[in-house]
């Protein structure tokens, strides 16, 4: 089962024989969810060396819970599309954890979506929102509907059908779900006026990432994005080095991607290449935000359009060719594994110094493994994409105090979040003999809460 990831560590046999044996029965119990198995699988190497040195949740069975969700939800939604005929997709939700607080996890339309992602996107989420101190649980949900090329009236009559369903599941108590790949502003919109219609009452708390208008909190939108460029800042400052004059690739052209170059432009560096599903664009001068966001947020076209308005830049045809950019900083904000073992090779051939995972596991267990052996700043995802979770968690305390802070005041929160993160993941790598792995330590550490809180729980 070693990857290699946790070369340094310490471990006994022991430890190591309890983590395979229920890593293979989750392989076992869970057959062909290739993405769930990764997922488990990175957590799981990465504490041994805790059930090495504290054998009470080796005891307390809290492995073999903490891998088996609290529930899995999976349901049907009907809805009428713009010729009158109807279609049929799935819905689903995991609510994995709920230890420290309500489930919390936003929710993904897009054609791939299965079992086996939403579970592999729930069971990090425990971990991710544990680390960023608040409390929240883990859960995720989403359904395999293709919202590409539909129009606003079948966008808001899959959500209504999907939300009459996932309704009577969530709550601002229970919980809240957010958006994810496919899910922004306008459906998170429509998914919460039909909670509130059913409902009769107006549980703000119940989603986050709403409009400012009706509970939204600011920042938000540019939460995911910005809270990935501070911790690579953070990762960045401690090898004497800053964003400053840097040359920055970013994939995808989506929430996370459009305020991640936004960030990182902001603090000096060049954003020279951005992405969506079919291909990149590469544009010298740096990449002109104002053109992609209009493109891709507001017209929903292809970033392959960019290059009518600016013909000094370039498109490049294929999905993850993006990684043969030579650059400084890889920011991955599109989707999971999209760095494969050979994309990873390249970006260190080509003298990349840190990645900075935006998206949800973009890189394989062997790319990663690339990168811990060149000794590149690597920042894994659940510690490096967790300010947008963090910005949700506290969108869902203005909604209870009803109160709304400014934007400062929440990208100030923000910044302190994910320097906390970051500081907290470096000293659970250092304990447990992992100096400096930043996978390690964001897993431990986001693991000993929720392993403290079920410990004291009981056998639940
Ligand atoms: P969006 O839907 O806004 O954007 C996704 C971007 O990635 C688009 O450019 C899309 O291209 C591309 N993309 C999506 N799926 C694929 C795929 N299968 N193959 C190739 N390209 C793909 O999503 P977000 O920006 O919100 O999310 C991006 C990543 O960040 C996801 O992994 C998500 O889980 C993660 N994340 C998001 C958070 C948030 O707050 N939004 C919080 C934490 C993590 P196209 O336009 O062609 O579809």
């Amino acid at each position: 089962m070693n990857t290699g990831i946790l070369s340094s560590a310490v471990s006994n046999e022991k430890a190591t024989q309890y983590v395979q044996e229920v890593y293979e029965t989750v392989v076992k119990r869970n057959l062909h969810e290739s993405e769930f198995h990764q997922a488990v699988k990175e957590i799981l190497e990465c504490l041994t060396p805790v059930f090495a040195k504290q054998p009470k949740y080796m005891e307390a069975g809290i492995l073999e819970r903490i891998v088996e969700p609290e529930r899995m939800i999976t349901f049907r939604v009907p809805w009428v599309d713009d010729q009158g005929k109807t279609q049929v997709n799935r819905g689903f939700r995991v609510q994995f954890n709920s230890a420290i607080g309500p489930y919390k996890g936003g929710l993904r339309f897009h054609p791939s979506v299965n079992a086996s992602i939403i579970k592999f996107l729930g069971f990090e989420q425990i971990f991710k929102n544990s680390l960023t101190g608040q409390p929240i649980g883990g859960g995720k949900g989403g359904s395999d509907f293709n919202p590409k090329g539909k129009s606003d009236g079948e966008i808001m009559r899959f959500t209504q059908s999907f939300m009459t369903e996932l309704y009577r599941h969530i709550g601002p108590d229970t919980d809240v779900p957010a958006g994810d790949i496919g899910v922004g502003a306008r459906e998170i919109g429509y998914l919460y006026g039909q909670y509130k219609r059913i409902r009769g009452a107006y549980e703000s708390g119940v989603l986050t990432g709403k409009g400012i208008v009706y509970g939204g909190s600011l920042t938000r939108t540019e939460a995911t994005g910005f809270g990935c460029v501070y911790f690579v800042n953070e990762m960045l400052k401690s090898a004497g080095l800053s964003f400053e004059g840097k040359k920055v690739v970013v994939s995808g052209s989506g929430n996370v991607a459009i305020y991640a170059i936004k960030k990182a432009t902001q603090l000096g560096a060049k954003v020279v290449a951005c992405s969506d599903s079919n291909g990149y664009i590469y544009d010298e001068n740096g990449i002109d935000l104002k053109t992609v966001q209009r493109l891709k947020e507001v017209e929903r076209k292809r970033i392959s359009d960019y290059i009518i308005e600016h013909p000094t830049a370039t498109y490049v045809e294929g999905f993850n060719k993006i990684w043969s950019i030579p650059c400084d900083i890889a920011l991955p904000c599109a989707t999971q594994n999209e760095i494969d073992e050979a994309a990873a090779k390249v970006l260190v051939a080509n003298g990349v110094k840190a990645v900075g995972e935006g998206a949800n596991m973009p890189s394989t267990l062997e790319a990663i493994e690339v990168f811990i052996q060149a000794n590149v700043l690597f920042g894994p995802a659940k510690a490096a994409n967790a300010g947008g979770v963090a910005v949700s968690a506290l969108e869902m305390a203005q909604n209870s105090s009803r109160f709304a802070w400014t934007f400062d005041e929440v990208d100030d929160k923000l910044q302190t979040i994910m320097k906390n993160i970051y500081e907290n993941s470096m000293h659970a790598a250092a304990e447990y003999g992992c100096p400096g792995n930043l996978v390690v330590g964001s897993n431990i550490a986001g693991f000993l809460k929720v392993a403290d809180a079920m410990l004291a729980q009981g056998i639940i």
